[in-house]
């Protein structure tokens, strides 16, 4: 049988899968697809070498296909495919939990292993719930999100989470939660480099606030992330996490802080809680935990949270709650693997000695045509352009297309363009994201 390569084909064979966050109509108009990749580069079915300047999708820190991490998958694969996550174990999954574990501060020191961000977030705000109620503060089921706010997809992130598109058909649908503002006002943190330092106290009296209208004994927890990343990379003010930190503690309500994008790396830090010295009751994380390479997520609670399930279930079940592939072996396996690379190759601390190099690289990009704000902290930054009226985030997506024609993949979410290097990435990688964004810019209408 001949090949049928015509476009009538290869349209209709892109039709039967509907794609994830993407505007499918136009994707399969004009499709872009990665057939392989290689450290800092994707190559596309065309034959086009692109510069990977989102780490995937904020997963891949280390590049892609690192060799000790391939290596892990195929050995993990050749020795144990699954192993049954309920009442069973495998050695990897204990190995990894310790050493993440270790690598958070204070009494965060029990994971629970999940999928990904979004099964991280609604398991934490599960945890939450049921950890008052055990304490016999059963009146706790509240919780409060942030607008702007990014927990995954599930229908608890949707209902903490604060994006819009994504809450405004379902969002309502788990009652008891609210909003506080988002840390962040153009007037006074615009062209920030990293943390703005002004007055945090303001974002303190609101949820003070609050806390008061619906009452502490009704509240669970707070959940944020130390940025807003999906949200366009939005950087809070210096010692805003501290004080909602002090804050939460005052009331007896949980913090859970989403690390599903600063974990591992992303800040030039082992996570958020480090860098910012702040102990959360709960954080969570997935994405560079294993580098991208095989799904997981995990839920990292403290010590007082574990011992409360703990102690109140004499014996049996004390959380009803997990998933098939909770830590799964090949999850755990690329999971051990990108630690130990994280580890060696001093990830970290290269990340954080090229942070000052990219903060001034991206705000070099003040003063380009229809740049209205830019924004960094670690190795994550977001550029704002202007919108045109009537046509929502069409010139963010056309900045993004005129990107990508010079070779290098951003991520543009309505108006905001998102950059996260690979964390390995040189001065040579960040220059050439900034160029490309530069001619993006510049063409566009
Ligand atoms: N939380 C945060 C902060 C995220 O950035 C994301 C994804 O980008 C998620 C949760 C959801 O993660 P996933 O897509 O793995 O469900």
């Amino acid at each position: 049988m001949t090949q049928d390569n015509s476009v009538e084909r290869r349209n209709d064979w892109l039709q039967s899968y509907w794609m994830p966050f993407t505007p499918n109509k136009a994707f399969k108009a004009a499709p872009r697809i990665y057939e392989r990749a290689e450290g800092h580069y994707y190559y596309t079915s065309e034959g086009t070498k692109i510069l990977d300047a989102f780490s995937g999708l904020w997963c891949c820190n280390l590049g892609h296909r690192h060799p000790k991490i391939v290596e892990a998958i195929k050995a993990q694969a050749e020795e144990l495919d699954y192993a049954n996550a309920f009442n069973f174990g495998h050695p990897k999954v204990f190995e990894l939990a310790n050493v993440v574990a270790d690598q958070f501060p204070g009494d965060l020191n029990h994971v629970f292993f999940v999928n990904s961000g979004s099964e991280a977030a609604d398991t934490a705000l599960k945890m939450a719930i049921a950890y008052h109620r055990l304490r016999g503060e059963g009146s706790r089921t509240r919780l409060i999100g942030r607008v702007n706010g990014y927990h995954g997809v599930g229908f608890g992130g949707i209902s903490v989470g604060g994006m819009v598109n994504n809450r405004k058909f379902f969002g309502s649908l788990l009652p008891g939660t609210d909003h506080l503002s988002f840390p962040y006002d153009p007037a006074a943190q615009a062209f920030t480099q990293g943390e703005a330092e002004i007055d945090v106290e303001p974002y303190m009296r609101e949820l003070e606030n609050v806390i008061a209208l619906h009452d502490a004994s009704t509240i669970a927890a707070v959940i944020v992330e130390p940025f807003a990343g999906s949200g366009g990379v939005f950087v809070p003010p210096k010692n805003y996490l501290k004080r909602l930190r002090d804050v939460t503690k005052k009331h007896g309500i949980l913090l859970i802080v989403d690390e599903v994008i600063t974990g591992f790396g992303r800040l030039g830090a082992a996570n958020a809680a480090t860098y910012f010295d702040v102990e959360p009751d709960i954080v969570t994380v997935a994405k560079a935990i294993n580098n991208g390479a095989v799904p997981m997520g995990a839920a990292i609670v403290g010590k007082h949270i574990y011992d409360g399930f703990m102690d109140a279930t004499p014996a049996g079940v004390e959380f009803f709650h997990g998933y098939t592939y909770s830590g799964h072996p090949l999850a755990a396996a690329a999971g051990l693997a990108a630690q130990e690379v994280f580890r060696e190759e001093g990830v970290y601390e290269h990340a954080a000695s090229m942070a000052g190099y990219f903060q001034e690289a991206v705000h070099s990009l003040k003063g380009e045509p229809h740049v209205v704000d830019i924004r960094n902290i670690g190795l994550a930054a977001g550029v704002t352009v202007e919108g045109r009226d009537g046509a929502p985030g069409a010139r963010g997506n056309e900045v993004f297309v005129k990107t990508y024609e010079q070779g290098v993949s951003v991520r543009a979410n309505g108006e905001h363009l998102a950059i996260a290097p690979i964390l390995t990435s040189g001065k040579a990688e960040i220059d050439m994201m900034i160029d490309a964004i530069r001619t993006g810019l510049r063409a566009a209408a």
